[in-house]
Parts: C-alpha cells; structure tokens; sequence
C-alpha cells in the first residue's frame, strides 16, 4: 500500500476538498497512516495545553497586594520618621528657645536671645517646608484628595500655633525684664 501523498497530507493545511475526502479515505483502511494523524493531533494537543497552562490562581494579584502592602508600610514608616524628626526639632528650638530667655538677665543677652529665637524660628520654618515638600513628593498620588487637604491644613495649624506660642514666649521675655 502506498502512503503517498497522505502522508504529506497529514501535515498540510489547506487541502482542497477532494484531497480531504482522498485522505479520509485512506485513514480509515491505514493503521500507519492513522497512528501518524493522532500523534500529531496528541502533539499539537499538548502544545495547546502548555501554552494555556497559567501561574495557579489568584498568583498575580496575590503578589500585587502583597506588594502594594510592603510599599505603603514603608511609605508609613518614612511618614513617621519624618514626623518623629520634625517634632524633635521643635522641641529642640523649644528647648533653646526657653533655656535662653530663663537664663538670660541683661538686656543684651535678651536681645541675642530674640535675635536666636527670629532666627530658630526661620530654620524650622524652613525645615517645615522642606518636611512639606518631601512629603509631597512622598505621598502617591491615589491618597484622597479630602485626606491630603486635612493634613495640610491640620500641619499648618499646628505650624501656627507654634510660631504664636514662640512670638509670646519671646516677648514675655522682654516684658518680664
Ligand atoms: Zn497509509
């Protein structure tokens, strides 16, 4: 029995409707020819199935989240040191800042002393606004816009307060002289 052309036919696409009908044909009365058209068919089979075969599910959000997780506690970890700076610098220019106008008994030293606390109150100004500007930068973008403008304005007040408790502490100072 010859298995020319079928053979060749096995592996060809696009046979004209006779040459279909020609194989079929052959394929029902060739043991040989058949077994080589059901490899191939377990072949490209197992080709589809491999290419399908995806990581187990609820992988890839899995790892996203847990992602997204990591990132957002070190974003709040940076937040709090931040913060943790920002206050001890406070209470530094505080300490100064009272140490100075306690200690202080001559006119002199009270007017060195209003000039340091203009000019301790200017540096953490300035350190307040570099601690805005990091945290600007620092903060992702999906933060809610109503939660941002809290902190701001809850910073800010917090700022002011601040700077009006310093201005009394310093001209107490010079009203107790
Ligand atoms: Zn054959």
């Amino acid at each position: 029995m010859s298995h020319q052309p079928f053979e060749n036919w096995i592996f060809t696409n696009g046979l004209t409707l006779e040459q279909h009908k020609a194989l079929y044909e052959h394929l029902q009365s060739c043991e040989r020819c058949k077994n080589l058209q059901n490899r191939l068919h377990s072949m490209e089979n197992q080709m589809r199935t491999a290419a399908i075969i995806a990581p187990p599910a609820g992988f890839n959000q899995r790892w996203r989240a847990s992602f997204a997780e990591r990132l957002e506690r070190q974003q709040r970890q940076q937040v709090r040191r931040l913060f943790l700076l920002l206050a001890a610098a406070i209470l530094i220019s505080f300490a100064i800042t009272a140490a100075t106008l306690l200690v202080s008994s001559s006119v002199e030293a009270l007017l060195f002393s209003s000039v340091k606390t203009v000019l301790s109150t200017l540096m953490s100004f300035n350190q307040f606004l570099l601690f805005l500007l990091t945290l600007v930068r620092m903060l992702p973008p999906a933060i809610p816009i109503a939660l941002w403008i809290l902190l701001t304005s809850g910073v800010a007040l917090a700022a002011v307060v601040w700077l009006v408790s310093l201005w009394r502490i310093s001209t107490q100072g010079v009203y107790i002289q």
